[in-house]
């Protein structure tokens, strides 16, 4: 008799995308004259840049081509593209990370969720509340949680709730955990964490053997100089860290694919009898085993934007969706919203006025203004009475949904 993985019937079901596609398609039915505008979804919307396009396109005329046609590539990544990573996004910050320290693969959500697999089912996982949810998600189907509770939390997970108390950053957790998921800028909340916050992270990592597992998918919306883009910034995090980065938001590459890890070959864990062991090569095993490699031209397509004209190219697409960032939060300031995140990152989290729900709000600017955000109550309990608009939107969109919301 073939018996399920009992920990997928404990899962909520996917609730805040399809419940808020959900209430649109019913408003379109209703109100099909009205023009919604979606800035919801974290995904973007701007195309791949001329330099990355290029370098794609001649990839894929190599692979056509008997003498530069390519098989199989190495599982970890093309040695080009970890050696560009290496240079530009860490050695030119200071950061001594090698290429073999490197991981390249298919996405971020993927490696995210799929890092606890290197590591026991008897291991405490903390994550903020609110959250991007498939850390969560991830853990419940690794079997290291019991049942959810009525308050929204999953039995087993320790929670850090981020509120305007703490400025949205998570205390230290009184319970100890052994495995911590942060993300820096953060979806949803479009917080960063300076370097003084990371340190006391790293510190409480180093003193308690834990691992951090930090999520930097929006490290290239930093504007603040003084921010660290990666947590290696901070001495000691390499002993204790693992760092997720993605070319999802950085370059457009959401349909694309790339995404890399960063297990820096002095980080340790430990086994039942507490003996230390590398936790590199457990990835290394993971990856090599369950996965065949990037393809040739999207690696290629990738490190393009590590020349000078490809990261000019990159850096105008953020450049543009911070500029939406910035129209959002005047117009949302000047309606009397008190307004968070936005300025490092392509996130606003919005607090609705009179004291309405996160989904009250929604149906309210779904009605009223046709346009439609993301209720923060569906990242988390702490998200009540909040509401994230994203940046990853058209400018002409951004303009025209501030109006909207100024007749409301
Ligand atoms: C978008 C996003 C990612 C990137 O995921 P990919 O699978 O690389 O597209 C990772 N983490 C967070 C928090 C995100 O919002």
């Amino acid at each position: 008799m073939a018996r399920i993985n009992e920990n997928y019937l404990k899962l909520k079901a996917g609730y805040l995308f399809p419940e808020i596609g959900r209430r649109v398609r019913e408003f379109a039915k209703a109100n099909p004259e009205k023009e919604i505008i979606r800035m919801g979804i974290g995904d973007v919307t701007q195309p791949l840049t001329p330099t990355v396009t290029k370098a794609f396109h001649e990839g894929v005329d190599e692979m056509g081509t008997l003498a530069t046609f390519k098989g199989y590539g190495p599982e970890q990544g093309y040695e080009f593209l970890r050696e560009a990573i290496a240079k530009n996004d860490y050695h030119a910050r200071g950061v001594q990370i090698s290429a073999d320290e490197i991981f390249v693969s298919d996405g971020s959500k993927c490696d995210t969720g799929n890092i606890q697999e290197i590591f026991g089912s008897d291991n405490k996982i903390a994550i903020c509340d609110p959250v991007y949810p498939v850390y969560a998600d991830t853990t419940v189907m690794s079997g290291k949680t019991g049942y959810c509770q009525s308050n929204g939390y999953f039995d087993g997970i320790i929670y850090m709730p981020c509120n305007e108390g703490n400025g949205f950053l998570p205390e230290l957790p009184s319970e100890r955990p052994d495995l911590i998921f942060l993300c820096f800028p953060n979806n949803p909340t479009g917080t960063v964490a300076s370097k003084e916050v990371l340190k006391t992270w790293v510190d409480y990592a180093v003193k308690n053997k834990c691992i951090i597992l930090y999520d930097a998918a929006y490290e290239a919306f930093i504007t603040d100089p003084a921010i660290p883009h990666s947590i290696y910034e901070i001495e000691g995090a390499k002993s204790v860290a693992i760092e997720f980065r993605s070319f999802s938001k950085t370059a457009g590459f959401t349909g694309t694919r790339c995404a890399f890890t960063v297990i820096p070959d002095e980080l340790m864990a430990y086994d039942s009898a507490g003996k230390q062991h590398q936790v590199k090569p457990l990835w290394m095993r993971r990856h090599t085993t369950k996965f065949n490699g990037v393809s040739y031209p999207v690696q290629k397509a990738a490190a393009a934007i590590y020349t000078a004209e490809g990261a000019k190219e990159v850096k105008a697409v953020i450049d543009y969706y911070l500029e939406n960032a910035r129209v959002m939060i005047e117009s949302l300031k000047s309606l009397g919203y008190t307004v968070f995140g936005g300025i490092n990152a392509p996130y606003v989290w919005v607090k609705t006025k009179n004291g309405l729900t996160s989904w009250e709000f929604f149906d309210l600017l779904l009605n009223e203004a046709n346009v439609v955000g993301t209720p923060g109550s569906g990242f988390g309990p702490s998200g009540e009475g909040y509401f994230r608009f994203s940046a990853f939107a058209e400018r002409d969109n951004v303009l025209k949904a501030m109006e909207r919301l100024r007749k409301i």
